[in-house]
């Protein structure tokens, strides 16, 4: 094992050894190394982190390059309010007994602010994607501030709800990130995650190591609802709910596509539509098993309520 704190070069990209980010110890299994990164769970708590990390200069490089990739696909036509999102934004206002101010932290091009804002809610997003933010300004009109959370110094208790979309999984020190989510919100104030679910079935059983979630370098850490929920209660949050649902069969590897110009090959017009009947025929499964404990689908849902 490397010391902490050591760079490496990997792909030309600098990267560094690093602690569990939830108990800080070192003593790690490694599951399966892909492309010279380790994927190690830690000994003591169970949290499976990418060893080594790219760099903060290096990752930003890469969401730079990996921006132009993106379609701005929600700023065409009118604006869609998708079920799931909706009942996420009713939840988060039965939470926090309110439908007030919203903070959307990594919020792209502000997809999800554009929703919650027609929903009634006053938003604000943050982004370190300059460009990601810039249309979402430009475009959509929405407040996005440029840089990490907790570099933003945002006043105490300023939000009623912050939500996380497939971002807690880029952070570098994710407990820190949620403590400063605590921080904007009031006690009581509401919680939303949505990221990969480590524990899944598709990772189990199906596509382990190819699975197309496990996508470093953007994925700096995986949780399973286990160190996710230690996760928000070290960061001073209390668990609501946590539900688990979808089965995510992408295999296409990002890290390759990385190399190449081309980018990520496009999926065909007709596995997309198998995988979205395969999710949506799925659902009850999900939502029977996540109510016995047992989560199994490919992305975790998670609600929390900060401590009073
Ligand atoms: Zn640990």
């Amino acid at each position: 094992m490397a010391d902490f704190g050591q760079t490496v070069i990997i792909d030309r990209r600098e990267a560094t050894y690093v602690p569990c980010p939830l108990c800080h110890s070192s003593e790690v299994e490694t599951l399966f190394v892909r492309h010279q990164f380790a994927y190690q769970r830690c000994c003591r708590c169970q949290m499976v982190r990418v060893n080594p990390q790219l760099t903060a200069a290096a990752i930003k490089a890469l969401y730079r390059k990996g921006y132009e990739s993106k379609s701005r696909f929600h700023a065409k036509g009118p604006l869609l309010i998708p079920s799931q999102q909706r009942r996420i934004l009713a939840k988060l206002a039965d939470i926090a007994n309110q439908r007030g101010r919203l903070l959307d932290v990594g919020c792209f091009e502000g997809q999800f602010l554009r929703v919650a804002q027609a929903l009634g809610w006053q938003v604000v997003g943050t982004e370190i994607s300059t460009m990601a933010a810039s249309f979402a300004r430009e475009t959509c009109g929405l407040d996005v501030r440029i840089g990490a959370l907790e570099t933003l110094a945002l006043p105490a208790h300023s939000f009623d709800a912050v939500t996380f979309h497939d971002v807690v999984e880029h952070l570098p020190q994710p407990v820190h990130t949620l403590a400063e989510a605590a921080r904007v919100l009031p006690p009581g104030g509401a919680l939303y995650i949505w990221t990969p679910n480590f524990d899944s079935l598709t990772r189990r059983l199906i596509l382990g190591q190819q699975w197309g979630a496990v996508i470093f370098p953007w994925h700096l850490c995986y949780f399973t609802p286990a160190t996710l929920t230690r996760a928000i209660e070290q960061a001073g949050f209390e668990l609501v709910s946590i539900t688990t649902r979808n089965w995510l069969l992408d295999r296409r590897d990002r890290y390759l596509a990385l190399q190449n110009k081309a980018g990520l090959p496009p999926r065909s017009p007709s596995v997309l539509r198998l995988h979205r009947l395969l999710d949506r025929a799925s659902h009850p499964f999900f939502a029977w098993a996540s109510d016995r404990g047992w989560h199994l689908g490919a992305q975790i849902g998670l609600f929390a309520r900060k401590n009073r």
